[in-house]
């Protein structure tokens, strides 16, 4: 399996997973958007990274969002932009579901990648291609989820995946581009 963080060039795996270590640790709620299954755990972790992905573009729905505390789903709308702005920066499109976990905090992440990894890298977020997931904390922000979306995408279209070099080379231009 591969995971593609943030902060690091490579991080290739070819070690076998069980299917129950594939499983992430906790309970997990759902909720969908066009491109996206959004797993988290607690209600307040979707909150927060919707309400700091929304308040930048779209300054009433983050109020909203802020007032109720609470997701109503058009506003998850938010995600698909962005993946939008992704698939344009890049000139690439998949119509591919993928999925996003958020993780309540910088602590849970770099615990699962470690896990999953069995080793420790310095990663602000990663890309588990085994199950199409996008894993964030809730503080990501939209250049670190940019960055992964990007991953997503060339794993989606890339068959076989192109050298990873590349891989960052696009991930990290959408990063500072989004
Ligand atoms: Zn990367």
């Amino acid at each position: 399996m591969k995971l593609c963080g943030v902060t690091i060039l490579v991080v290739a795996m070819a070690l076998a997973f069980s299917v129950k270590a594939e499983e992430p640790a906790g309970t997990w709620q759902l909720v969908e958007s066009k491109y996206f299954r959004i797993y988290y755990q607690d209600a307040p972790d979707l909150v927060r990274l919707t309400y700091r992905l929304t308040r930048g573009k779209h300054k009433e729905s983050a109020q909203r969002i802020k007032k109720s505390r609470t997701v109503p789903p058009e506003e998850l709308k938010i995600y698909d932009e962005l993946y939008e702005d992704t698939m344009r920066l890049l000139g690439m499109r998949s119509s591919e579901r993928l999925a996003i976990r958020i993780y309540p905090d910088y602590e849970a992440l770099a615990r699962e990648y470690e896990r999953l990894a069995r080793k420790k890298d310095p990663v602000l977020a990663f890309y588990n291609q085994r199950n199409d997931s996008i894993c964030v904390d809730a503080s990501a922000t939209r250049s670190v989820i940019g960055h992964e979306m990007a991953h997503a995408l060339t794993d989606k279209l890339f068959m076989p995946d192109p050298p990873l070099e590349v891989q960052e080379l696009l991930a990290g231009y959408v990063q500072t581009r989004i």
